[in-house]
Parts: C-alpha cells; structure tokens; sequence
C-alpha cells in the first residue's frame, strides 16, 4: 500500500466512524469535544453531522483553514495537557462524543501521552458517551467497541463510557 493509498484509507476510515456514530450521539445529551483542530476537516465534518450542537475544540495552536475555526468561546487553546483539565472544570463529565486526533507519527511519543489522555479525557466523559480516538487508551470505565463495518482493525479505537 503506497503513502497515498494509506492516508485515504486512514481518512475514509475516520469518516465512517464518525458517520457510525452519528444515530448513537443524536441519542445521547452532552457536547461534543474535537480534540486537535489540525486543519479543521473532522471539526468540519462534526458541524455538518451534528448542526446545532455545541462542539468544543483543543488545539495548541490554531492554523485550522479559516471557515473551519470555531468560535473564541468555544476554543480551548494550549496544551492538551493542562487545557483538558480546565475544561473539566468549565464542563464536568458530561460530553457525548469525544474524538481524540493528536500525534504524530512517533509511536513510542504516542504511547506515552495514551497514558496521561485517555484519565484526563475520562473527567470530561458523559455517561454512555463514546470516545473515538486514533491511539489504544486504557481507561478503567472504558469498554471497546468493535470497529464501525468496513474500518480496519485498529486504525481507529472507540470506546463506550461506563
Ligand atoms: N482531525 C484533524 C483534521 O481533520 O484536520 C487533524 C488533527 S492533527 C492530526 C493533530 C492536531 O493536534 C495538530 O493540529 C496539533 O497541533 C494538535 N496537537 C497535537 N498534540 C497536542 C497537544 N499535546 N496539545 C494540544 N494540541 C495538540
């Protein structure tokens, strides 16, 4: 598989777990949370599945294209780190769907952050809410679901909160 044909794959496999999930989280109360604006094309695609519903953002520092910026109010800037528990605060456990998207390319750096994303993420989780996340993340009241049909064995990880 060429480098193209695996960033398709990648982005095709996004798509539909985000498509996968959409009856399930018009089910459910609670915000959305974007973690990792990057160029803005989930975020994007979020708006559209999801119109009307508030959808917050972390991003350390915003380059997304223009049209795909969401609102000052709705933009937690900084590292994920330290910005994830603020929002915690602000929004308490109470999000729908969480989509994580940060990383790089470097495995182990990967790694190494799963293991302080996925307890920071669980302060924000709703209960029965889903997280999608494009790293493994071990979370006790975590359950992982089998992958949407059609999306690769892990390409992507979802998880059902407890
Ligand atoms: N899903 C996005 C899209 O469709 O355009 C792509 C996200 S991109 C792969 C990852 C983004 O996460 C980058 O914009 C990067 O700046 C941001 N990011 C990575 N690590 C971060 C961290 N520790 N804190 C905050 N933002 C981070």
């Amino acid at each position: 598989m060429s480098r193209l044909d695996s960033f398709i794959a990648r982005m095709q496999a996004q798509r539909d777990c985000l498509n996968f999930l959409k009856p399930r989280i018009d089910a459910l109360p609670g915000p959305i949370l974007e973690v990792g604006l990057g160029n803005g094309r989930t975020y994007d695609h979020l708006r559209d599945l999801f119109p009307g519903r508030d959808i917050y953002v972390f991003e350390r520092k915003v380059a997304a294209h223009p049209d795909c910026i969401p609102p000052d109010d709705r933009l937690f800037v900084g590292e994920a780190r330290e910005a994830i528990p603020k929002a915690a605060q602000q929004l308490g456990a109470t999000a729908a769907l969480i989509h994580t998207d940060l990383g790089t390319g470097d495995h182990e750096a990967n790694m190494a952050m799963g293991k302080w994303l996925g307890p920071a993420l669980d302060a924000l989780a709703g209960p029965g809410g889903y997280v999608l996340a494009n790293q493994p993340l071990d979370v006790a009241r975590w359950r992982r679901q089998p992958e949407p049909p059609g999306v690769p064995q892990d390409r992507y990880f979802l998880y059902r909160v407890g």
